[in-house]
Parts: C-alpha cells; sequence; structure tokens
C-alpha cells in the first residue's frame, strides 16, 4: 500500500551558519525521506529558514542591509550547504512568505475565535535609548550567583545559574549600553493552560505510538498528574519594533517564534502544493489520513509535543502523526568549541574537500531512534570510514569488476547465477526486509551494523575463493566468471541497503552497474544472466587524518585573550546573538575553551590554563610586529579604551583600539615600542575601525594585578618581524 507521508526538519534560524551539529538532523531526516521514497511511497520533505525576531532586525541593522536582504542571503548560504550534503529537500522555502503570513494569521483568528487568546500586561526591560523591548539575551550584567561579569539575561556561562533578566545586577542593554528601565506592555497568550487544551493534550500524548518512549515520560512529567493543571500559558506576541508578521487589528504588535516559525511547515508545503498542483489538506486538513512527522532537536520536544498539536488541534488543523526528537552531537565527547576547532561549519567541511558520505555514513552508523546525544570522534570517524566503507563495502566491487571487464568482456555469467548466489551467499537477499524495518524505525545504527554483518559474510567468500589466485591457474576460468558474477550481484544488493545514506556513491554505483536508480523492491532479485557492466571506477576514497587535521585546524579560533586580552569591544558585541528559544542547534557552541588538562601545567603562572597545543604552522599564521605608539589619545565615551596610532615603518600606520586605559595614561605611551598583531582581520567598533591589535600580559581575570604592554628590547626598529 503506498503511504502518503510529510516529513519537516526543523526550521534553522536565518542568522548564522549551517554547522555539523544541525546536519545530525538534516542527514537523519534525508535519510528517512529517501528510505521511505525507494520504498515507493508518496513522501515530500519540507523546510525553511526561519527568518523573523529581533537578532535578525538588528544583525541587517548592523551590517547596513534590510532584514530581506540578510534574509536571501542566508536563504542562499543555507541552501548551498545542504545540497552540497546531499539533504534533499522536496522544497526549501522561508518564514517570510505570504503562504506562511496566511497560515499565522487563519490561525490566530480562529485560535481567537475559541477563545483561546487572551491579552495580558507584562512588564520587561526596555532600552531607553533604542526605544525597544529587550529580549532576554540582549540583555547583559553580573550573574546574581557568582557575580560574573557579562552575562546574559537568561544564564550564566561561567556558574551555569538559570534567572530571569530582572536578577542581573548592573544590567545593560547589549543593543546601546544603556541601562535598561522596566517597562509594561500588552502581550497576547495562548492559553495552553485551558482545560480543554489539557484535555486534549492528555488523550494526544496518551496514543501509545505517538512518542518515543523517554518524550513520552517528560510529557507525563510536564503534564502532571490526573487532575494537575502544569501547563502555562505562552507568549505570543512582541513589540515593534521587530521583524516579522504584525497581527492583525493589533498595531504594533507582531507574533513571536511560536506563532509564526512552525506555522513555517504549512507555509512551505502549501507553496510547495501550488508548484507541484498537490492537494494542501490531503495532508493538512483536519480529515486528512496521510502521515505527519516532525524531526527536531530534543530541546524543542516541549513545544512540539505541546503546544504545536493544541494550536493545531483549536484551529481545526490535522495534528502530527508523530514527532521524532534526537540528541545534540558532540565532538571527541565534548561540546562543539571554537578553541578546539571542533565547532565545525557545513562550509568548511566542504570547501577543505570532505566527502559529505563520510559524514553522513558516521552519523547514521550513530543515530539509533532515541533522544541520546552522539559523539563524532574523529579518530574512529577515520577508522569507520575507512573500514566499512572501503575496506569492506566497496572491496566487493573492485575485487570482481575488473576481472569482469579484462576476462568476460564486462558481461556477468550466462549460467545459474541466482541457485549459486543463494547456495554460496545465503541470507543476503532475505536480509531486505530486516534493514527496511531497522530504516522505518530510524534505528540506522543496527541497519548498517546489519549491512556490515553482510558486507562481512561478502568478503569471507572472496577470501575463500580468491579470484586473484583463480586467475592465474589453468582451468578456472568458468569458476572465476562464477565468482565475479556473484559478488558483483552481492555489490548491488548491498548497494540498495546502503542508498538512503549514500545516495550519491549509489548513482555512481547505479552507472557502473548499468541498472536504473535502484529501488527497495529490486533487492528481491538479481541482475540477468549475461548482464553487461560498465568499467569500474574507484568509488570512494579512504580518509586521510590530515584532512582531519586541517579540518580542525581551519575551524579554531587561534587567539585566545588568555594570552592577548587588548583590542576588547567597547559595547558588549551582539555580532552572534545565541537565541535559545529558537533551536537547539544555536546553542551548542561553547565559545570559551574548557579547562584542558596540561602535563606541562604550573600552578599559579596567573594567566590560567595553558590553551591547547599548536603547531609551529598555526603560529606562524600571526604576524607580529615591532610597532611605535606614534599617537595615544582618550576614546570619548568609552571608559577601558585608548586610541593608538601605531606606526609599522615601511608598512604604514595602523588605527587600534586599545582596552589598556586602567592602566595607562594615554600622555606616557607616546613614543615607546610595543609589539601588534598586524595581520587580524580589521574589526569595525562604535568609535571608528580597529585594525589590529597589540599585546600586554595580565592574570586570567584581566583585573589584577594590572596589564603589562609588551616591549621589545632597545634597538629594535618599527615594522620588524617577531618570531
Ligand atoms: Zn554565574
Amino acid at each position: 500500500m503506498t503511504r502518503k507521508i510529510l516529513v519537516t526538519s526543523a526550521l534553522p534560524y536565518a542568522n548564522g551558519a549551517i554547522h555539523l551539529g544541525h546536519l545530525v538532523e538534516y542527514i537523519q531526516t534525508d535519510i528517512w525521506t529517501r528510505f521511505q521514497k525507494m520504498r515507493g511511497h508518496e513522501c515530500w520533505f519540507v523546510c525553511a529558514d526561519d527568518t523573523h525576531g529581533t537578532p535578525i532586525m538588528l544583525r541587517a541593522e548592523k551590517e547596513g542591509v534590510t532584514p530581506e536582504q540578510l534574509i536571501a542571503r542566508v536563504h542562499a548560504e543555507h541552501s548551498r550547504d545542504f545540497a552540497g550534503f546531499h539533504v534533499a529537500f522536496d522544497n526549501y522555502h522561508t518564514t517570510h512568505s505570504d503562504e506562511t503570513r496566511y497560515y499565522a494569521e487563519d490561525i490566530f483568528g480562529k485560535l481567537k475565535a475559541a477563545g483561546l487568546i487572551e491579552v495580558r500586561s507584562i512588564e520587561q526591560y526596555y532600552d531607553p535609548v533604542k526605544q525597544m523591548f529587550l529580549p532576554d539575551r540582549f540583555i547583559k550584567g553580573e550573574c546574581p550567583k557568582c557575580g560574573a561579569k557579562d552575562q546574559y539575561g537568561d544564564a550564566c556561562e561561567s556558574c551555569g545559574a538559570a534567572y530571569a533578566p530582572t536578577d542581573l545586577k548592573h544590567p545593560y542593554s547589549a543593543v546601546s549600553g544603556a541601562k535598561p528601565v522596566l517597562k509594561s506592555s500588552d502581550h497576547y497568550f495562548f492559553k495552553l493552560s485551558d482545560p480543554r487544551c489539557q484535555a486534549f493534550l492528555r488523550q494526544w500524548t496518551q496514543h501509545e505510538a505517538r512518542l518515543q518512549p523517554e518524550a513520552a515520560n517528560k510529557l507525563q512529567e510536564w503534564l502532571g498528574a490526573p487532575g494537575e493543571n502544569k501547563l502555562t500559558d505562552w507568549d505570543i506576541s512582541r513589540d515593534a519594533p521587530y521583524f516579522g508578521f504584525e497581527i492583525p487589528g493589533a498595531p504594533g504588535k507582531f507574533f513571536y517564534v511560536w506563532l509564526d516559525a512552525p506555522i513555517g511547515y504549512m507555509g512551505s508545503f502549501k507553496n510547495f502544493c501550488t508548484k507541484k498542483g498537490l492537494d494542501f489538506d490531503e495532508f493538512w486538513g483536519k480529515d486528512s489520513k496521510a502521515e505527519l512527522y516532525h524531526f527536531i532537536g530534543k530541546d524543542i520536544l516541549y513545544f512540539h509535543a505541546l503546544f504545536w498539536p493544541a494550536e493545531l488541534e483549536f484551529a481545526g488543523y490535522r495534528t502530527p502523526t508523530n514527532v521524532f526528537a534526537h540528541g545534540f552531537l558532540t565532538v571527541d565527547g565534548a561540546k562543539m568549541s571554537k578553541s578546539r576547532g571542533t565547532f565545525i561549519t557545513a562550509e568548511s567541511y566542504l570547501t577543505q574537500g570532505l566527502n559529505p558520505e563520510w559524514l553522513r555514513y558516521y552519523f547514521a552508523a550513530k543515530l539509533n531512534g532515541t533522544m541520546e546525544d552522539i559523539d563524532l570522534n574523529l579518530d574512529d570517524f577515520t577508522q569507520r570510514v575507512n573500514s566499512d566503507l572501503v575496506g569492506k563495502y566497496i572491496n566487493i566491487a573492485s575485487r570482481a569488476a575488473g576481472f569482469i571487464a579484462k576476462r568476460f568482456g564486462g558481461t556477468l555469467l550466462h549460467g545459474h547465477v541466482a541457485e549459486r548466489f543463494h547456495a554460496d551467499l545465503p541470507g543476503i537477499i532475505e536480509a531486505a526486509e530486516e534493514i527496511a524495518g531497522l530504516y522505518e524505525a530510524r534505528d540506522t545504527a543496527r541497519a548498517l551494523r546489519r549491512v556490515m554483518a553482510l558486507a562481512d559474510q561478502i568478503n569471507q567468500y572472496v577470501d575463500k575463493n580468491q579470484p586473484w589466485t583463480l586467475a592465474k591457474q589453468e582451468g578456472q576460468e568458468a569458476k572465476l566468471h562464477e565468482v565475479c558474477s556473484l559478488l558483483i550481484n552481492a555489490f548491488r544488493l548491498l548497494t540498495i541497503y546502503l542508498k538512503p545514506v549514500l545516495p550519491k556513491l549509489a548513482q555512481r554505483a547505479d552507472e557502473f552497474l548499468n541498472v536504473a536508480p535502484l529501488h527497495w523492491t529490486d533487492a528481491e532479485y538479481l541482475l540477468p544472466p549475461a548482464h553487461l557492466i560498465n568499467p569500474y571506477e574507484h568509488l570512494m576514497q579512504r580518509i586521510d587524518p590530515k584532512q582531519i587535521e586541517a579540518l580542525v585546524a581551519a575551524n579554531r579560533e587561534s587567539l585566545e585573550p588568555t594570552v592577548a586580552p587588548i583590542a576588547v569591544s567597547p559595547a558588549p558585541s551582539f555580532a552572534e546573538p545565541h537565541s535559545p528559544q529558537r533551536h537547539a542547534q544555536h546553542q551548542q557552541a561553547t565559545a570559551a575553551p574548557p579547562p584542558q588538562p596540561s602535563p606541562a601545567r604550573g600552578e599559579g603562572v596567573g594567566g590560567g590554563a595553558f590553551a591547547p597545543v599548536i603547531g609551529i604552522d598555526d603560529f606562524a599564521r600571526i604576524d607580529l610586529r615591532v610597532a611605535r605608539i606614534a599617537d595615544a589619545q582618550h576614546v570619548e565615551g568609552a571608559d577601558k579604551l585608548i586610541r593608538l596610532t601605531l606606526d609599522l615603518g615601511d608598512g604604514g600606520t595602523r588605527n587600534v583600539f586599545a582596552g589598556i586605559k586602567s592602566a595607562y595614561d594615554p600622555a606616557q605611551l607616546v613614543g615607546r615600542l610595543t609589539v601588534m598583531v598586524a595581520n587580524l582581520a580589521p574589526r569595525k567598533m562604535k568609535f571608528g575601525l580597529s585594525e589590529g591589535m597589540v599585546l600586554a600580559a595580565s592574570d586570567a581575570d584581566g583585573k589584577s594585578p594590572g596589564l603589562f604592554l609588551l616591549s621589545p628590547d632597545s634597538g629594535a626598529q618599527p615594522g620588524m618581524r617577531v618570531k
């Protein structure tokens, strides 16, 4: 029976690059939808960029472009990255679309008519300079628990405490630096606490096949015991200025993420239906018989399994068949980290020349359909791809193909292939349904283990029959032909089983095998006798460990402030605001290095733990020069900065803002020599462009006992290289 299946992945936020953490979800969803298509089902995979919100608005402003220009550029980048990893959406749309606006307004109107929308006045921090309400992540201050400075309004990155923005000590706006004031405003709420929502969700979540067991447990916890009412109402509006959809009949009020981003699932599918001539209601209508699945990160489970079904139910739409939550990605057992080079973007992986199917295979070998985190262990990655894909799977074709081409004109055996196949390689055809069941359950880890067990069995057959030995023996021509024909057939079957994971490799294998694109049902039979295959070209390279080293080096941010604390930003930067209420993947990065055990570490050095070891090549990339401070000036409005004019001899002069005002008077600096990083990317600051940075020593916390500007011994000349 042909199923009708609609599948979504969570919408990536249009404010940053796709990285390997994101790809866990898109690759997982892509494998599953490719599998369904191979099975002959009508399966559609749609997604979109999540484009609205304050971070987008402010970033566009900072870049001097319109939000529309910003999201168009990011849409192109995201599309390029997904295509690079063979993530084959049927439609990749944007939430800034007429379709999404239509459904947002429609759902809001219906919920309002059902009495599930309420207006309440709430107090929030407001930036009096920028004249806007501040999202939690745009308020900074001192952690109320540990006193760490410059912490976000929702959680402390130093001690891990969670709190409300109003708990921060000495709060300031990360947008303007101004002290925020509390101001009240009317917000729209969806009444999730309404008894109708409670009753519906208790019944909806109890559907036995609906949720993963660990997700069902979570929901029980969130819903509480029968009779308890633990659900709270959800704020679904934000005040102008905001980039998004204005709420009908509410000037200056905009739909917040929950009432527009996920509606992008519907918007994208509607857009696709229009292009493709499909019936939207067949998939989203109240009486839809189609299946609807959302693949998501585990952090947005609450939203997708409670708020979203309730929103759909009471607006007269169908609810999801199931929600598939996955865990997060760690690299080498730790959170992805910029300082260690494990915060790897999709783009850098591809531009470093790594094969995207290596990563698809590795992720698939780890994903088992649960909410457990998965780890990308870089050594294991190299070893497993080389051993499984090249050593076991590709090996089967490469052992047989040459003999078929050279000795038998590219033609497989004329005689009884099937009989010999079943006798010598039993169970390989028969495994098809078992493997299909594992794909269906999203347990790709077990599916691939099963396929590799078959590959082992086939390689044992190779070792036992040794085609290379048969080829040298008189009178073994027929046996050689038979062995190689069986191996080509076995290779074809494994290709079918691996195709959802390795679509490009399978496409090249189809060409080599001289067959139409393989479907799952093609595993029911073998190639016909005397089938002609094409000349074999090597299908996959091994991973060279040097490629992994280069990838990590390319993603490492080499200058850590423990060594060179200067050129700090005057105002807190909002270049990369986190958006915790958007999606999981945005929260995975950790900018600060975790404590590194270091064998050479001496206690009491005062500069904190040593940064990870680097090679001489890493160091050589930093161009350090002797500079003469030609001029030094106070910077109006900045309490930490001094503007330095640095003379680099033949290298000209540079303007650098240095955060050394606490330790130096500008007048005493003029004329002295120091050392600067001459090839640091220029940085646009509130007060002008900073073209490098000067080096100074300080304690780890930058406070006591002060700052010490570096100087060369006398005789050094401006412009000299420091090595
Ligand atoms: Zn803290």
